[in-house]
């Protein structure tokens, strides 16, 4: 799967864990594949509370750029209370802030939590992953400082709001992401994702946006090593 990536020019990748277990898999294949790195991280409908500690130590690895996944999930209908996500994402944060890596947060339906809990954390950094709001929100989370990163979604082509997005977001923080095995890009729909099929979104988005995939890839490299800025 990395070597298909590499020849398909994606040259760093960012394995995000969903617990501890996860996390610590996602750093093997960071120390296997020079082209892989970590985020350590806590998913918000895990039953279980994140083991801060833990965390804190497999975030200390050198290839490790990230708290990630981390966010709240309030449509899942299977997770763990609203207000117990919010104090879990808040100890995260935290952590992110206290060790001075980036966050990847997943939002789904708390988007309001979301920049609440983003503003009560001074210094925090990060991006929003899979980002799929209107306009509005995405100014909400660029005053912030984060960065929007994109995924397949933005080939479907019923998402007109989100491609105008895609279309506005400043370059210096726009990303893209696979979240691959999910995400996939609309002419993919029902086969597992993998990050060599990024070039599927990243076409579009430089469609979009008038400039060619080269030119945006040149952008999203130098984004990827300003907010990963543990990546090499
Ligand atoms: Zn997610």
């Amino acid at each position: 799967m990395v070597e298909a990536a590499v020849a398909a020019g994606v040259t760093r990748m960012v394995a995000m864990g969903v617990d501890l277990n996860h996390s610590r898999h996602a750093l093997e294949l960071a120390h296997e594949f020079p082209q892989v790195f970590a985020g350590v991280g806590h998913y918000p409908t895990q039953q279980s509370a994140p083991d801060i500690s833990a965390l804190r130590a497999l975030a200390s690895d050198e290839r490790t750029v990230a708290i990630g996944e981390v966010g709240l999930d309030f449509v899942e209908g299977d997770g763990p209370a609203r207000e117990v996500q919010a104090d879990r994402l808040d100890e995260l944060f935290a952590l992110a802030v206290d060790i001075d890596l980036p966050v990847s947060v997943h939002d789904r339906g708390a988007a309001e939590e979301i920049a609440a809990a983003i503003t009560a954390h001074p210094g925090l950094r990060g991006a929003m992953h899979y980002f799929a709001l209107e306009w509005d929100w995405a100014q909400r989370f660029l005053d912030l400082g984060f960065y929007l990163s994109f995924a397949g979604l933005v080939t479907r082509p019923s998402r007109n709001a989100l491609r105008e997005v895609v279309k506005r977001c400043p370059a210096d923080r726009l990303l893209l992401e696979t979240d691959s095995p999910y995400g996939q890009a609309h002419k993919r729909m029902g086969t597992p994702n993998r990050p060599a099929y990024l070039l599927d979104t990243a076409s579009l988005v430089a469609e979009l946006r008038g400039i060619r995939v080269e030119e945006l890839a040149e952008i999203e490299r130098a984004n990827a090593f300003a907010l990963f800025s543990k990546m090499t």
